[in-house]
């Protein structure tokens, strides 16, 4: 008989393998995995005297702590549903979620307490609220460590768990809408975790820095397969790039994950600082395409390897990734990075298609476009308490993606646009994504987001949100005429709109909903995918 893929089985063994090896250093304090070993049964016991049993949830508000990082591994001991918040939501984002999901037990940290305290009296199901470390404000709820060190470090009868049992339940990060659940299994996030950690060759050497939010889609697994390998693992409370780059040099870290925004961050703050870049970093990420030229600054300024990945929370969240060191040697520079600012091939257990409004697969000559569909061991169990949307997104079998791309010959995808941002011009599709990457090109431009508008003549027309880099000018003509030089003319933007800043998600993603309602609600008319 088979046993069941779950994920507890990752940290038993990293326990047993690496009692005295580092698990994590975060805010000074540094645990081997005994030790958090023995945190995760005194958090299991914890939670079972608060009567959490199998199926029941549990939700968590932290940054990347040990806190958080023990939050999976004590909620998985007893059976329970991980349902870890976004930190940058507002306090009836924090209510709708907790009753959505019928939260039974919160933790909170300290720091984001304030998000939770004032909208505490309309938490309908959450019994206790346990805020990691005591303070003034906090100071009516159960402080985590003294609760923790009470508790017994005796481990905990486990009950039966199917790997196809839920647990975690994540929700979308709401960056074309309202968020979603996502049900997603231990055998989910276990085959999604061995199939990462063979791509990426992540291995017990490795020191892994916590960048991209544990809450969102676990930070691509990272909880899971930098354990199941006894990595070390770094906490990170706020992205800042001096802070990343101290702790990357203090600790001598080999990887890391996050959203190009941040990695964008992170070069802006070298060309200006030329802080001490270490060797030996391993990067990876995904979250929209970036243009070749992103790709080159990164691997030449960084001296960073640049891996592209591409996925949702849907599934788990990886479906492809891109070429990395070996399968690239030999290939001249420019192409190695074409091939770099493409989301790759599928991953191991991956079925990717790319398929027309029949279904039917598009050509495979890099220019069809079509919606990319996947079907693999990470595809979620469907949408809680949403049947309706479950029903419309996953279609016999396959993950509707709602995002667009070609296909080359060779096999290797490349994300166009999601359906929703995608610019229909005279009958042209044009990705806001390229059309934006042309945008960066230009000096003056620290960040660019195009969306659709309406055009008397063409239907749709692409329009520019232009972040201008300090210290620098451009007008609105300028930026015409610099797209219309590296776009054929019925890609190239017709108006731009200049702001301080760009409505982002936590993980740093353009809410170009926000910017379309912003748009839409400037003209006074009501347009397509406001809402
Ligand atoms: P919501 O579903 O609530 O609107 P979201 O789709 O942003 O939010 P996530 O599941 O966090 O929530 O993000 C997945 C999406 O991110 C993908 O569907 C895709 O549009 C985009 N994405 C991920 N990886 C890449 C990539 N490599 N290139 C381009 N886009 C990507
Ligand atoms: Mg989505």
């Amino acid at each position: 008989m088979n046993a069941p893929l779950v994920l507890h089985h990752f940290f038993d063994r990293a326990v047993a393998l690496y009692g005295d090896k580092t698990a994590m250093i975060c805010s000074g304090r540094t645990v081997t995995y005994r030790e958090l070993g023995e945190r995760v049964s005194r958090l299991a016991n914890g939670l079972r005297g608060l009567g959490v049993r199998k199926g029941d949830r549990v939700a968590y508000l932290a940054p990347n702590t040990l806190e958080m990082l023990e939050g999976f591994y004590g909620v998985f001991e007893v059976g329970g549903v991980m349902v870890p918040l976004n930190t940058r939501l507002k306090p009836d984002d924090y209510v709708f979620i907790l009753n959505h999901s019928e939260t039974k037990v919160l933790f909170v940290d300290q720091e984001l307490y304030g998000l939770i305290a004032p909208v505490k009296n309309k938490l309908e199901t959450v019994e206790e609220i346990i805020v990691h470390h005591k303070t003034e404000a906090a100071i009516d709820e159960t402080a985590y460590e003294e609760w923790l060190a009470a508790q017994s470090s005796a481990p905990v009868p486990r009950p039966m768990i199917d790997e196809n049992d839920i647990c975690s339940l994540l929700y979308t990060s709401g960056t074309t809408g309202n968020p979603k659940g996502v049900m997603l299994t231990h055998r989910n996030n276990y085959l999604h975790a061995l199939v990462t950690m063979h791509h990426l060759r992540v291995s017990d050497r490795d020191t892994y820095l916590h960048v991209l939010p544990m809450f969102h889609v676990n930070g691509w697994g990272a909880p899971f397969y930098y354990t199941a390998n006894g990595a070390t693992q770094i906490g990170l409370r706020k992205v800042d790039p001096k802070v990343i780059f101290d702790l990357v040099k203090e600790h001598q870290v080999t990887v890391m994950h996050m959203a190009p925004t941040v990695l964008n961050m992170l070069l802006q703050y070298y060309e200006q600082y030329q802080p001490d870049v270490p060797e030996g970093v391993r990067v990876v990420i995904a979250g929209s395409a970036p243009p070749p030229a992103f790709v080159a600054r990164v691997e030449e300024k960084l001296g960073w390897e640049f891996i592209q990945v591409y996925g949702m929370t849907e599934s788990s969240p990886l479906s492809t990734i891109s070429l990395i060191r070996p399968q690239l040697d030999g290939l001249p520079a420019e192409q190695k990075q074409r091939l770099k600012a493409k989301a790759g091939y599928p991953m191991i257990g991956c079925e990717v298609k790319v398929v027309d409004e029949n279904g039917e697969e598009v050509p495979k000559n890099g220019r069809a476009i079509g919606e990319v569909i996947v079907r693999s061991h990470g595809v979620m169990k469907g949408y809680w308490k949403n049947e309706e949307a479950t029903a419309a997104t996953i279609r016999d079998g396959w993950l509707y993606t709602g995002d667009m791309a070609t296909v080359d010959e060779y096999g290797h995808i490349d994300i166009v646009d999601r359906k929703k941002d995608i610019i229909i011009s005279g009958g042209e599709n044009i990705s806001s994504i390229e059309v934006e990457g042309a945008l960066y090109e230009h000096p003056a431009v620290l960040e660019a987001a195009v969306i659709a508008v309406p055009h008397e003549k063409w239907g749709e027309t692409p329009h520019a949100f232009v972040v201008v880099r300090p210290g620098h000018t451009v007008s609105e003509e300028e930026l015409i005429a610099f797209s219309r030089e590296k776009l054929a003319h019925f890609k190239a933007i017709t108006g731009v709109t200049f702001v301080d800043e760009l409505p982002k998600t936590a993980s740093g993603k353009i809410q170009k909903v926000h910017l379309r309602r912003q748009y839409w609600d400037a003209i006074g008319k009501s347009g397509r995918y406001v809402n």
